[in-house]
């Protein structure tokens, strides 16, 4: 007689997204004449850049010809890539990593839902709140995060680490000591960076207290200020704590092409147990889920015109964030975040919800941003807009957002 894993049915029934979907969806049947403009969820909309586009045209030719066929990519993804990244993310910041501890993939995604498994079902989490929602369910899923109180929004077996303004939306270490530590920056939703002296305490504690911090840095193409951290082995000690967790996403716009990579390094060990060794073993090892053609479009944003191209996506996006920051100044909100990640978040008026923001938002401007309290218990009060949209878009919402303070 089979048994579904009810770990599964622990979690809260609808997903952040497919609610936003659901109310736009009437909103938009119930006002057919009404342009709604998508400053919520956190897809880019620019097209890939042309030196992307040119890999890819060539290598799909490739796959064409016998002699330049590719079947199965190795194990750890494609050393042409691996090389590219160890140069390109790492040495070039006088930072030490290798080919060996790189694993590219399909995506972050699936990367920091999978990395909990290869640590011990007794593991405690501890994560930023609020913050990208993925690591919390796939511990739920994973059976590791206790009851979920509907009231309070949070897990009994969960370290919440609270990053709201009165402590500048930096963690404070705690009380508690986790084995698993996610720490996403810069981070999704806030918009907020640790600096390097910020992320160095975090490292050292780690090591202190002999824990790993699954360190997610999907949007450090987005870094403009020089104290903040582009990966966290440029903290002294970090090889030995850390682990990285890098997208393709935000910084060149593969969302839907799909590209990734994890980096395990060599001296993070249990005893004598290397975990570089079994993330080697994880799910999907031997596909590891980019396909050749992907993995040469991945190279060519290491390339001198891709760098130059990606550079113009990441700036276009920042000007949108800009323009965001401004407006809702302007429009009198107290505003966070926007200038080293393409999020803005924004304190809601006294006395709504994040979600009550949402519907007066979506009603009065036809505007759809993200409620905070949909990304953790502390992101009640928040509400988040993202800088992926297009020029046009973005300066429209902004106007519609001012009128409405007039
Ligand atoms: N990590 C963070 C913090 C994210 O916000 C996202 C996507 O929004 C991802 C990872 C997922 O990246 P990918 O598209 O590579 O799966």
């Amino acid at each position: 007689m089979f048994h579904v894993n009810e770990n599964y049915l622990k979690l809260p029934g609808s997903y952040l997204f497919s609610t936003i979907g659901r109310k736009v969806r009437e909103f938009q049947e119930a006002n057919p004449d009404k342009t709604v403009i998508r400053l919520g969820i956190g897809d880019v909309t620019q097209p890939l850049a042309p030196a992307i586009i040119q890999a890819l045209h060539d290598a799909v030719d490739e796959m064409g010809k016998a002699e330049t066929f590719h079947g199965y990519a190795p194990d750890l993804g494609y050393e042409f890539l691996r090389n590219a990244i160890v140069e390109g993310d790492y040495r070039a910041r006088g930072v030490e990593v290798y080919a060996d501890e790189i694993f590219v993939s399909d995506g972050a995604k699936i990367d920091s839902s999978n990395i909990q498994e290869i640590f011990a079902p007794e593991s405690r989490i501890a994560v930023c709140d609020p913050v990208y929602p993925v690591y919390v369910d796939s511990n739920v899923m994973a059976g590791r995060t206790g009851d979920y109180d509907a009231e309070t929004g949070t897990w009994s077996n969960v370290i919440y680490m609270p990053c709201t303004k009165e402590n500048n939306f930096v963690p404070q270490l705690p009380e508690e000591t986790p084995d698993l530590i996610y720490i996403c920056s810069p981070n999704n939703p806030i918009g907020s960076a640790m600096t390097k002296d910020q992320l160095q305490v975090w490292v050292d504690y780690a090591n202190e207290k002999g824990a790993v911090i699954l360190f997610d840095a999907a949007y450090e193409a987005y870094i403009s200020e020089d104290n903040v951290p582009h990966t966290i082995y440029e903290c002294e000690g970090a090889r030995t704590c850390a682990i990285e967790l890098k997208s393709f996403s935000k910084n060149a716009g593969f969302t839907g092409v799909r590209l990734g990579y994890t980096v395990v390094p060599k001296d993070l060990k249990d005893g004598d147990v290397m975990l570089n060794s079994l993330w080697a073993r994880r799910h999907g090892t031997k596909y590891n889920g980019a396909p050749y053609i992907v993995q040469k479009a991945g190279a060519a944003v290491y390339t001198p015109e891709g760098k130059e191209q990606l550079k113009k996506q990441v700036a276009y996006y920042m000007e949108n964030a800009r323009v965001i920051k401004e407006g809702l100044k302007e429009a009198g909100y107290e505003v966070f975040g926007g200038v080293n990640a393409p999020y803005i978040w924004l304190k809601v008026p006294e006395g709504m919800t994040s979600w009550q923001f949402f519907d007066y938002l979506l009603e009065t401007a036809n505007v759809v941003g993200t409620p905070g309290s949909g990304f953790g218990p502390s992101g009640e009060g928040y509400f988040r807009l993202t800088a992926f949209g297009t020029h046009e878009n973005t300066a429209a919402a902004m106007e519609r957002i001012k009128a409405l303070k007039k």
